[in-house]
């Protein structure tokens, strides 16, 4: 039953004569039970149990990644970059050669980046694990383990990947063993470039799905018309599927591509259809190569649901990413110029999956009596501070629990 005192939390928005809009906080004291936040007042004498001094922290909602590979990773071994290669093709011949060599070290690397994302601040993570001809389901299952006695750290859900096409996969019956293994989420791979038959792989994946009654979720890195005729494909099997609220894109690059037209189109359609689209809002290469940031200020505005997520950090495909959420806020806000003082604030619910201390007018959202203690404690006055400045002092509460 932890108590923690002089935790700060946001209040409200204050705007002065000149229309300039600050943030309010002040010093609470939250008390916890059983997991859950009990009470949320300024008490600071005659109180009990296990009490931690916040002494000033911010608090504010934890990250939550919502796609991640845990199963690939030098992170935890020794320092590798990439290795030069041509495109996703050479990527996959590549790791078809070394995913078995790899097995006995997965536990461990599994366990390190998971812990070295936790120490940032994440408590949920939604994994993507290989399922393939190679492997077949053996890093599902390790990562699975893994995720298991780390429950304490965080939640999580598992997406059975196929890395090396659906159709290829799916021939030796790989995904449906997968999903009677368990699995909760079908995932998917450019259905065009990959598997080279559009229509056969989308009917694959959601005959899968439907039968299974699983979500899925697709990687898509093809840009350009190509890429949005494939997202609007999908769309159209989401609707025809009846699969409303249970489908992700991810990457989904084409839409950094689209017109104001076509985005404003396919936005609307995206939101009623409610899938998410989950982006690493990758930087333009200096070198070309037409990869563009998703334009999720527009997304959202339209309604839908866009995520920020770290994807890959330091395995055979990329050896960048530093598994830590707030920078990616912080890139995200800086590369579309969310630069004002609630436009910062409002950026951060691409990494808490929306949620929020402060409304746009200026009301506390959270915490609330009766929510998981679950928190993250930085050293911020306010949340705008946390995504423009990406402070590195962190302290985490999971569940009530100080870790
Ligand atoms: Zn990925």
């Amino acid at each position: 039953m932890l108590t923690i005192t002089n935790a700060r939390l946001h209040t409200g928005y204050h705007t002065d004569a000149a229309g300039v809009v600050t943030t309010m906080t002040d010093l609470f004291t939250i008390k916890t039970s059983e997991g859950k936040i009990v009470a949320i007042d300024h008490q600071t004498d005659e109180l009990e149990g296990d009490i931690w001094d916040a002494n000033g922290l911010l608090a504010i909602p934890t990250t939550r990644d919502l796609h991640i590979h845990l199963d690939k990773g030098h992170f935890g071994g020794p320092w590798h970059a990439v290795v030069p290669t041509n495109g996703v093709p050479g990527r996959i011949r590549e790791e078809e050669e070394f995913l078995p060599a790899f097995l006995e070290f997965l536990p461990e690397r599994a366990t390190a980046l998971l812990r070295h994302v936790s120490a940032t601040g994440t408590t949920h993570l939604r994994v993507q694990v290989n399922v393939d001809p190679v492997i077949g389901l053996q890093n599902y299952e390790i990562v699975r383990d893994v995720l298991v006695d780390h429950a304490h750290l965080v939640t999580s859900e598992l997406v059975a990947f196929p890395q090396h096409g659906t159709l290829h996969t799916e021939q030796n019956g790989w995904l449906t063993k997968a999903m009677e293994a368990g699995a909760p989420i079908l995932g998917g791979l450019d259905p065009f470039w990959i598997d080279g038959d559009l229509e056969r792989s989308l009917r694959t994946t959601f005959d899968i799905a439907a039968k299974y009654g699983r979500e899925v979720d697709f990687h898509l890195h093809t840009s350009g018309n190509l890429g949005l005729f494939e997202i609007q494909r999908i769309l159209d099997y989401t609707r025809d599927y009846d699969m409303v609220g249970k489908v992700a894109l991810s990457h989904a690059l084409a839409l950094g591509d689209a017109s104001a037209g076509q985005l404003d189109e396919l936005a609307d359609q995206i939101a009623t259809l409610q899938v998410s689209v989950f982006t690493t809002q990758p930087i333009s290469y200096a070198s070309g190569g037409g990869t563009s940031s998703v334009p999720w200020p527009t997304l959202m505005a339209h309604g839908v649901r866009v995520r920020v997520i770290n994807d890959n950090i330091n395995d055979h495909w990329s050896p960048f990413g530093t598994g830590d959420l707030l920078e990616r806020a912080s890139r995200s806000a800086e590369i579309w110029r969310q630069s004002d003082e609630k436009s910062l604030a409002a950026a951060y619910a691409l990494v808490s999956d929306g949620v929020l201390p402060l409304s746009d007018s200026g009301e506390r959202l959270w915490p609330n009596v009766g929510d998981e203690a679950t928190f993250l404690f930085t050293n911020a006055s306010c949340l705008s501070e946390v995504v423009a400045r990406v402070p590195r002092q962190r302290e985490l509460i999971v569940r009530g629990v100080r870790i």
